[in-house]
């Protein structure tokens, strides 16, 4: 993967574990939430790999979509349905379920450590 072939990175938090290759991927946008980026600049543990990182692209969004799939609050990333991020905090503040709709109806949820704690 080259990060012209990528439009946006959408980690589902910050630990070191889900972002150890984004530094392959530098200039493309890494898109968190305000609250999220303020735990990432907390320098809280488990965000010592991203912060190791400098500088990235951040790209704010905010989950003003509405109710979705029994979430309270949702960004849909795109505008179609096909990439909605949902907030699921607990295992960390930033943490995020992020559904994945398919051109075939195919749903899939990325739910990084949410099933953890
Ligand atoms: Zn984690």
């Amino acid at each position: 993967m080259q990060p012209h072939d990528t439009s946006a990175i959408i980690p589902t938090h910050a630990h070191w574990d889900h972002l150890s290759d984004i530094d392959d991927l530098r200039g493309v946008p890494v898109m968190v939430t305000v609250a999220g980026k303020r735990w990432i600049d907390s320098k809280a543990s488990g965000t010592e790999v991203i912060n190791s990182f400098g500088s990235l692209n951040y790209q704010n969004y905010e989950f003003d979509g509405g109710p979705c799939l029994g979430f309270p609050r949702s960004d849909d990333v795109w505008g179609d349905g096909a990439v909605v991020i949902v907030p699921a905090p607990g295992h960390t503040p930033d943490s995020v379920v992020v559904f994945v709709s398919l051109p075939s109806g195919a749903r899939y949820a990325l739910l990084g450590d949410l099933i953890c704690n």
